[in-house]
């Protein structure tokens, strides 16, 4: 069973220039739980000043609908935002950092350690609250601004999340420059150190086109959480030349066209994808909005 979680409320929509309003955020992760996806990442608690897509989490979570079985995730980038997240009914905080020290020194103003030794403080006390805790580690694959990121950087992040109290894992590859053979040796590195138990997901950018590519290398390796973004919506503000998430429909059509199930129904994503097209009104990135379900 693959758990895919939604990002495009959240990733996708910060990077968009239209605006959208709470209520259509709120119509939009209806439709995405109605359609069989358990785990969304529906808010940022960042700075509205510096993302003004994002500056209604508050909003959103107050008006969206309560469901058994699903999860509501927000993230989390510093102190302000954990203190915004705790006043909320969000269910897990996805605290973030970069893994790089040029990509930190740019968009947070911190090193990567100082950021890992700030957040991690910010990681007890959330789990402290009885929130779940994912720690979520950008530029795992390579930084734009310096290239390669070395391995033990990553490892040495996820090491300290983990023991200030994330349950979980998430590798993102914020400006799309993975490789299916580094996947799998990035995964490997990480079941081998943190035990085969360890809550692993993988977040991929399709900017090079390897964003499907990349998610069956991670598969491959172990892997059954994978991050996506409805009709490929998505990017980083902040990084250059960042374009879409993998998309969700286009990734579900491939697990279940490999047999694996998903728990979402695929033309219902479909139909919701055709919808968010009309509402960003301009095309999106999704393939099988175009080509059907064969
Ligand atoms: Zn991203």
């Amino acid at each position: 069973m693959i758990e895919i979680c939604e990002v495009g409320p959240r990733d996708g929509l910060q990077n968009e220039g239209k605006i959208v309003p709470s209520e259509t955020k709120v119509e939009l992760i209806t439709r995405l739980m109605d359609a069989g996806i358990r785990n969304i990442e529906a808010v940022s608690f960042v700075n509205p000043k510096v993302v003004p897509p994002m500056a209604d989490a508050e909003e959103v979570l107050k008006s969206l609908p309560k469901r058994e079985n699903v999860r509501y995730g927000g993230l989390v980038l510093s102190r302000s935002g954990l203190e915004r997240a705790l006043k909320t009914d969000v269910g897990f905080l996805h605290i973030v950092t970069a893994t790089s020290d040029s990509f930190n020194l740019r968009n947070a103003k911190r090193t990567v350690e100082q950021a890992v030794g700030e957040l991690s403080l910010v990681i007890k006390e959330g789990a402290a609250s009885g929130k779940g805790v994912a720690g979520v580690l950008g530029t795992a694959f390579g930084c734009p601004f310096e290239g390669e990121v070395p391995l033990e950087n990553v490892l040495k992040a996820a090491e300290k999340f983990l023991e200030a109290g994330c349950t979980e894992i998430t590798l993102a590859d914020t400006t799309g420059m993975a490789n299916p053979i580094q996947v799998q040796k990035v995964v490997n590195s990480f079941f081998d150190i943190f035990g085969k138990d360890l809550t692993l997901g993988l977040h991929f950018h399709n900017t090079r086109g390897l964003g499907l590519a990349n998610v069956l290398a991670g598969y491959q390796a172990g892997v059954r959480r994978f991050d996506s973004s409805i009709a490929g919506l998505g990017g980083c503000p902040f990084a250059p030349k960042a374009v879409g998430n993998v998309c969700t429909e286009d990734m579900i059509n491939m697990f279940h066209g490999m047999g694996e199930e998903t728990g979402a129904d695929l033309p219902s994503v479909l139909e919701t994808a055709k919808w968010m097209e009309t509402v960003m009104e301009r095309p999106l990135d999704g393939m099988l909005m175009k080509a059907g379900i064969a």
